[in-house]
């Protein structure tokens, strides 16, 4: 704008008003934090260790991992952590053809749900402490055929100097084979 009395838009068609224009240069790369709150913080601080946590609901008998504050069956906050082992059982699994970041891989991996064992507790096939990740050690045929479903895996874990904090921590389940 150059002096004057600036004109109020208001009311005025878009083309004729006189704005002032600002250029942004276009961030790339957005960054930002926030807090995990208790129980997600836990399980990540866990996962440095080496750790999977998760919390248990005495009521219903549910175990949470990723650990939850509250047992969103029963309304109630929950009693307590327990602490799930590293290893258990493929429920699903899938072939994937693209990254995390939708690139087409030219190799595909095996991505599937492990249903976790925790010691001295049973879990059904529909409510489960369960984990998605990369499975390794499965070929494209133990998922197309569904043998991987049913498979036993274990956890790989990055050197504990290498972890951050991150889900990453655990580089993927391995098939553990007999
Ligand atoms: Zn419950």
């Amino acid at each position: 704008m150059t002096g004057g009395k600036p004109r109020s838009p208001r009311g005025t068609k878009y083309e004729k008003a006189e704005f002032p224009v600002f250029e942004f240069p276009v961030v790339g790369k957005a960054r930002y934090e926030y807090t995990t709150g208790e129980a997600l913080g836990r399980f990540l601080a866990g996962l440095k260790e080496g750790k999977i946590l998760g919390t248990y609901c005495a009521k219903c008998g549910r175990v949470f991992v990723p650990p939850r504050m509250y047992c969103s069956y029963c309304f109630r906050e929950v009693d307590g952590w327990v602490e799930a082992r590293d290893e258990g059982v493929v429920v699903t699994g899938v072939m994937s053809y693209i990254s995390a970041t939708r690139a087409r891989l030219e190799r595909p991996v095996a991505v599937g749900v492990v249903k976790l064992d925790v010691p001295g507790r049973q879990f059904d096939d529909h409510f489960f402490p369960g984990l998605m990740h990369y499975i390794c050690g499965a070929s494209e045929d133990d998922v197309k055929s569904m043998r991987i479903f049913g498979a036993r895996v274990k956890a790989r874990w990055r050197p504990p100097e290498q972890r951050t904090g991150s889900i990453t921590d655990i580089e993927c389940f391995e098939v553990v084979r007999p």
